[in-house]
């Protein structure tokens, strides 16, 4: 039967009844050419007040005019997939603005009542919008409209069968080609800047003219007014040619971008307070992901798997080997698995330092602002008045190069407090009133007149590792850690994992924090974990011997040819999910307070140089 019917038949009955139009239905777009798309309907709330209903639309591609050349690769498709989310998602919030018109602010900030998803400012792979060679997919979620418990038939009627048709025809048989190959264009070059950073022995990349400062505290969208652009200092300019684009008329010339190029080792930036320092490390941060144009990032790019680490007290921490920084605590406990339920400032950025590196990290950002002091420098005096024997700690100072010379780890680090750095820096940078300067010459001058003695080295530097178990190098290999069986599986299993927004997860009974995981930046990435995590779960309970390391590989490998959707449980739609990073994923199981190790690696030390 015709939607429209079956849902005016509806009007006034029980919301349950919604179900009824479970399945597929033909829907006619609003154009001058006759144009028809399938609207799938695979999930129908239960009440009013549950998340909304799951629908898909499935058009042919040729009205909606989408040319060949951006569908050429997988970059393309992303950007492809996102330029179309974007499009529909300020379609229907420009319709939904329209039609309520009401003057009570609570009634204009509700959301749509149908959502793609709203993208930020980064260009990441969703499962919104999907392209076949012959087809657009759109994923949408519809509230479904309600009086108190009753349909409302007439109205969702009108939702179904002409709002939506409306929003599909305005956003997708309007295309604007030149402002989607341009979006492309864009999302490739990025991705080439970014893929040539290791050849080029850079950690990152930030482009001249880049407007780094943030609105507010809160907010992702560029400052508007009184923003200093980037420039690089001299010693540290790059200049990037970037791919012939058989699209674009000969214009050579601006197939290039200039800018700072963070070399691989120990990079210190440094600067006094408020001149611009946590703004750059911050940019670089969210860096691992292309921005759109207009963010004023678009050319700032780093490894993409370049992870930030900050402190993070209370956070639990599973069997991690934190004894490159920390042995004999006054417990006696062996620091070679170390677990916690309460970690200090110290220990939790000690975690989760080596969880990174473990977890394929080449460089590590670090602000002076998150971290804990302890862990960073011990000065001269307090090395006087506590002998090392007496302390368990070696602070990252005195680390910071056996990480880049064994594994080579690369870190870009924010010190506007300590000269401490000065030693072991191959890079200072100096931000005066937001332009850096490259200091390095004068930072080493001022490190070899007044030298910081190290703290390893000194006899009784690494006390309470028997001897047998000195180890030949600081940072051993990768542990092998194997969850304990059962320690994955949520208490109650008929709720699965869900995110609750960006920065938590409920999984079970549990609830695990991510706001210290700062390059997390979409809750359909959280939502994507969410489901990983299930998928992980899935995966030890059927092999008791997986490692960790091993199902992050399995589960990436399952991403690369399966996409996305391959972590949902639905059929038909998958959700609104975004990529997520191996790195994210990780921190999150990571994170699980029931993860318990069973066997770590007894033969971690003596691991070879990367
Ligand atoms: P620091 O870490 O050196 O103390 P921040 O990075 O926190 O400084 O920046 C201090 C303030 O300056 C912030 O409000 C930030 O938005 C602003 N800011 C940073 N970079 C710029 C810039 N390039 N132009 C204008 N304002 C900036
Ligand atoms: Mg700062």
């Amino acid at each position: 039967m015709d939607l429209a019917r079956t849902l005016t038949g509806l009007d006034g009955k029980g919301y349950g009844d919604y179900k009824r139009i479970l399945g597929e239905h033909t829907l006619a777009l609003p154009a001058s050419q006759p144009t028809t798309a399938r609207l799938l309907v695979d999930r129908v709330q239960v009440d009013p007040f549950a998340p909304p209903s799951l629908m898909r639309v499935i058009l042919d591609r040729d009205p909606a005019r989408i040319p060949d050349d951006v569908l050429a690769d997988t970059a393309g498709r992303i950007a492809t997939g996102d330029f179309l989310a974007r499009v529909i998602a300020r379609t229907a919030r420009a319709q939904a603005g329209g039609e309520r018109r009401s003057p009570r602010r609570a009634d204009r900030d509700q959301p749509p009542p149908i959502a793609i998803g709203t993208p930020g400012q980064q260009v990441l792979e969703r499962t919104s919008a999907v392209l076949t060679p012959a087809e657009v997919e759109v994923r949408i979620t519809v509230d479904l409209p309600a009086s108190g418990r009753r349909i409302r038939g007439r109205q969702a009627a009108q939702l179904l069968t002409e709002t939506l048709p409306g929003i599909l025809a305005d956003a997708l048989l309007a295309l604007d080609t030149a402002a989607l190959r341009a979006h492309v264009r864009l999302h490739r070059d990025q991705l080439h800047v970014q893929s040539r950073l290791a050849d080029l022995g850079l950690v990152a990349f930030v482009g001249h003219g880049a407007i780094l400062p943030r609105r507010s505290g809160d907010s992702d969208l560029p400052l508007q007014r009184g923003a200093v652009p980037f420039r690089s200092p001299e010693s540290l300019r790059v200049t990037l040619e970037l791919p012939h684009d058989p699209s674009l008329p000969d214009s050579t010339a601006d197939r290039q971008v200039t800018g700072m190029g963070i070399p691989e080792g120990v990079t210190v930036i440094i600067g006094g307070g408020y001149h611009g320092k946590s703004t750059l490390l911050r940019a670089i941060e969210r860096g691992v992901y292309p921005h759109i144009a207009g963010d004023g990032r678009e050319w700032v790019l780093a490894r993409r798997d370049a992870t930030a680490i900050r402190a993070e007290d209370g956070r639990s921490v599973a069997s991690v080997d934190i004894s490159p920084f920390i042995t004999g605590l006054p417990s006696g406990t062996d620091t070679r698995s170390f677990s916690t339920t309460n970690a200090s400032g110290s220990t939790s950025q000690a975690a989760t330092l080596i969880e990174s590196i473990d977890t394929g990290a080449t460089a590590l950002l670090i602000d002076e602002d998150t971290s804990a002091t302890n862990f960073m420098i011990r000065d001269a005096r307090m090395r006087r008045l506590i002998p090392a024997s007496r302390e368990p700690l070696t602070p990252f100072v005195d680390r910071v190069r056996a990480l880049r010379d064994e594994r080579g780890v690369s870190t870009i680090l924010v010190a506007g407090g300590s000269g401490a750095f000065f030693d072991v820096a191959d890079h200072v940078i100096a931000l005066d009133a937001y332009v850096p300067q490259d200091v390095t010459a004068q930072a080493r001058a001022i490190a070899a007149e007044d030298p910081t003695p190290p703290t390893v080295g000194s006899p009784e530097a690494t006390p309470a590792v028997p001897a047998a178990a000195v180890p030949t190098f600081t940072f051993p290999n990768p542990a092998v850690r194997i969850p304990d069986a059962g320690a994955l599986r949520p208490a109650d299993k008929r709720k699965f994992a869900r995110a609750r927004g960006r920065t938590s997860i409920q999984y079970g009974r549990e609830d695990i924090d991510l706001s210290a995981v700062l390059q997390l930046v979409d809750p359909a990435q959280t939502q994507a974990i969410a489901h990983a995590l299930e998928r992980l779960a899935d995966d030890f309970a059927a092999d008791p011997q997986l490692s960790i390391a091993q199902a992050l590989v399995r589960l990436e490998e399952r991403l690369a040819t399966g996409g996305l959707e391959a972590l949902s449980h639905h059929r038909g739609h998958p959700g609104h999910l975004a990529r997520p990073r191996i790195q994210e994923i990780a921190a999150a199981l990571n994170r699980l307070r029931t993860l318990a190790i069973r066997t770590q690696a007894a033969d971690s030390y003596g691991g070879s140089p990367a």
